[in-house]
């Protein structure tokens, strides 16, 4: 392996390391409250049917179980080896399909479609064909639609990826994190090199030729740098279609099963960096295009197609190629976006449940967007896809002038453009290649809601590096 490539001046990474937000979503669900619930979800699944049969949809199916719960975990899961548990989910999920499918009338072209979790093959193949068939009996694919789901390779089988593939799933995405097995034991996994090598086997042998991504986290306990880049080479080895590097966000106020993590086995700031340069020197090195804040492609890629030709999105599955206007989400704690709100469900699965008994959409939350959000969010989008953003195309979408609209924003952005993180002229800001790796701290200075979360001394988001 060779000497990074890559430099980042450690002083700058001290500077600009804050806490913020990953900007899956803006406004970003802490802004979320109860004043928006099932009525209005149902009014906007109604105004959002009206717009034509053929508009598309994007959806998102959530299955929370796992079989045991990982340290590192971010995500909304319930631990169980209780099987009992996800089959009698299954049929709570389809009659939230049902119920909200019905206010979308003839509105049900779907373009693309994720399972996430969770551990969405915790559930047996029969019962994967099942949610599936039920699914695909209100809603229509549309031609070419983006089919993904995750996938773990402990618990995944060959018959499941079989059953996958037969219904029509054309990515799957896989949770490795490390390889090293002492990394994997310090963050609950246990998963093992082989276990990943043969289920990528597998799914290319099942037809998944050209829709593999594996995800990887930097910043996990017992990382090193020289065991950080023995990963690398293997993960090249395996050729995936696609990698996410996610920097570790280590929130244990929030998730508390992160508490079992020895904090004192963290990489720390220079050496987490170390760890992420490493990673986009070796994944350049092997023809991998870096892709948005935090993905890697093949050129032959259709994210790395759409990063090129600027049409990538962003929404809370991270960045896609398939935009809907529309995002509707099943299951458990699933956020949608739909006519200008964000709803997310119940998050316990009694109360979930409890709606669903009653005849209710299982709303628990959710956000309202006014204009001046919806102007924020088109911003921060173009900047976390594109790394730039047209003022001219903000004026004609919007009817403002960007210089005088965002005039405090821009001066916030004083200390980004002394360090050469951004560059602007009369037609655009944007953001340089060295700025790249700072994304998020330049989006946080069009975010009217962070300043409040600053006073309030809380901690509420992950650091920016
Ligand atoms: S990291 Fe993945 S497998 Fe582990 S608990 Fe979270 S969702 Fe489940």
């Amino acid at each position: 392996m060779s000497e990074p490539l890559f430099h980042v001046d450690p002083e700058l990474v001290r500077r600009f390391d804050r806490p913020g937000p990953r900007y899956t979503s803006y406004p970003t669900a802490v802004e979320f409250h109860e004043g928006v619930g099932p009525d209005d979800y149902l009014a906007h699944l109604r105004r959002a049917g009206e717009r034509g049969a053929d508009e598309p949809l994007s959806l998102y199916v959530h299955i929370p179980f796992c079989r045991k719960h990982c340290s590192y975990c971010g995500c909304h899961v319930i631990a169980t080896p209780r099987h009992d548990v996800a089959a009698a989910y299954l049929g709570d999920l389809e009659r939230e399909v049902t119920l909200a499918a019905e206010p979308l009338g003839e509105r049900r072209s779907v373009v693309q479609m994720h399972w996430g979790g969770g551990t969405p093959t915790y559930l047996e193949p029969d019962e994967l064909a099942q949610l599936h068939e039920h699914v695909a009996a209100r809603f229509r694919f549309a031609p070419g639609a983006e089919m993904a789901i995750e996938v773990d390779p402990r618990v995944t089988s060959r018959a499941q990826l079989e059953t996958l593939a037969r219904l029509g799933f054309n990515r799957l995405s896989m949770g490795v994190q490390d390889f090293t097995p002492e990394v994997q034991l310090a963050i609950g996994r246990g998963q093992t090199f082989e276990e990943t090598r043969d289920l990528v086997q597998a799914a290319r042998d099942v037809g998944f030729g050209e829709g593999i991504n594996l995800d990887f986290v930097y910043g996990l306990p017992m990382q090193t740098e020289a065991s950080f880049r023995a990963n690398l080479d293997r993960l090249i080895e395996l050729r995936p279609d696609r990698i996410a590097l996610y920097s570790f966000a280590y929130v244990p106020w929030i998730r508390p099963n992160q508490k079992r993590i020895d904090a004192t086995t963290l990489p720390q700031r220079d050496d987490k960096m170390a760890l992420y340069l490493s990673a986009l020197t070796a994944l350049v090195g092997a023809g991998y295009e870096p892709i948005g804040m935090d993905h890697f492609a093949l050129p032959s890629d259709e994210l790395a197609r759409a990063a090129r030709a600027g049409r990538l999105d962003r929404n809370f599955m991270g960045y896609t190629v398939k935009p809907a206007s529309t995002m509707v989400a099943f299951g458990v704690s699933g956020i949608g976006e739909v006519e200008g709100a964000f709803f997310q469900n119940e998050r316990k699965l009694s109360t979930w449940r409890a709606a669903l008994d009653a005849g209710k959409l299982p709303i628990q939350r959710g956000y309202r967007l006014d204009e001046d959000d919806r102007i924020r969010q088109w911003v921060i989008r173009q900047l976390m896809c594109n790394f730039s953003v047209s003022k001219a195309e903000a004026g004609e979408r919007f009817g403002i002038d960007f210089e005088s609209y965002f005039a405090p924003a821009l001066a916030a952005l004083d200390e980004e453009r002394a360090a050469g993180f951004v560059e602007e002229d009369a037609g655009r800001l944007a953001v340089t290649p060295g700025g790249r790796l700072f994304v998020r701290n330049v989006c946080m200075a069009f975010d009217r809601y962070l300043e409040a979360k600053r006073q309030s001394n809380r901690p509420v988001f992950s650091r920016t590096v």
